[in-house]
């Protein structure tokens, strides 16, 4: 019969039109989810540094701490302020600044480990929260502080003048200070404080 062989020819059409459909819809799928990955990666880091924006970490950082208090593991938290930041943008410019503060904040990211955050928290202020327990991030800030004052930058202005720069770390733990992320910062913070006190270029814990 000639009208069914019609029929299937066009069922035949339909079906491959569909499926190139699909397939095309498949990929717009994929494409519109790495592109959300890439803008949700955008909007959470701070441009100049890289790191996290302090929204961002603080949501993160609530969600790290949920589990690791589910898990008993620790976390410490590093509350890290840039030394006489003031004086380098005053001596250098303001881009030498900028650059110190791209470079420093690129170290410091070497030191993570997967599952470590680390986020500006203010203008020359860093805050990083590590899966270990005081001991081990006391040992991992003070690696972080002698890398950063051994390093030897150059002017933006003119690169035959070199600058280095120091940091004073705080670092507040959960085996001491409960798993809440306000009494943590509190507590780096104030271990920060006294850092600044005692001289600079130096790590207290709480
Ligand atoms: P201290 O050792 O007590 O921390 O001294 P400080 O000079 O670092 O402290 P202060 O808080 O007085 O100054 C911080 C400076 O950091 C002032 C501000 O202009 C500078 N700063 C903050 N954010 C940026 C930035 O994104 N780029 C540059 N270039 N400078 C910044
Ligand atoms: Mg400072
Ligand atoms: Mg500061």
């Amino acid at each position: 019969m000639p009208g069914m062989v019609n029929v299937d020819v066009e069922l035949d059409v339909v079906v491959s039109e569909l499926e190139r459909t699909l397939e095309a819809m498949e990929k717009n799928y994929r494409k519109a989810v790495t592109n959300l990955g890439l803008l949700r990666a955008r909007a959470e880091t701070d441009d100049l540094t890289r790191l996290l924006r302090r929204g961002s970490f603080l949501n993160k950082v609530e969600k790290l701490l949920d589990e690791s208090k589910a898990e008993t593991r620790e976390v410490s938290i590093l509350m890290i302020d840039l030394d006489h930041f003031k004086t380098i943008n005053d001596r250098f410019g303001h881009q030498t600044g900028d650059n110190v503060l791209e470079r420093i904040s690129a170290m410091i990211r070497e030191y993570l480990r997967p599952g470590d955050l680390a986020g500006r928290y203010g203008g020359e202020e860093i805050i990083v929260a590590l899966q270990a327990s005081a001991e081990e991030a006391i040992m991992i800030a003070e690696r972080i502080r002698e890398a950063v004052s051994a390093c030897r930058m150059q002017s933006a202005e003119a690169a035959t003048r070199e600058l280095s720069v120091t940091m004073s770390v705080g670092i507040a733990s959960t085996s001491r200070t409960g798993f809440r992320i306000k009494a943590l910062i509190g507590e780096a913070d104030r271990a920060l404080y006294r850092a600044k006190k005692e001289g600079r270029d130096r790590v207290l814990a709480a």
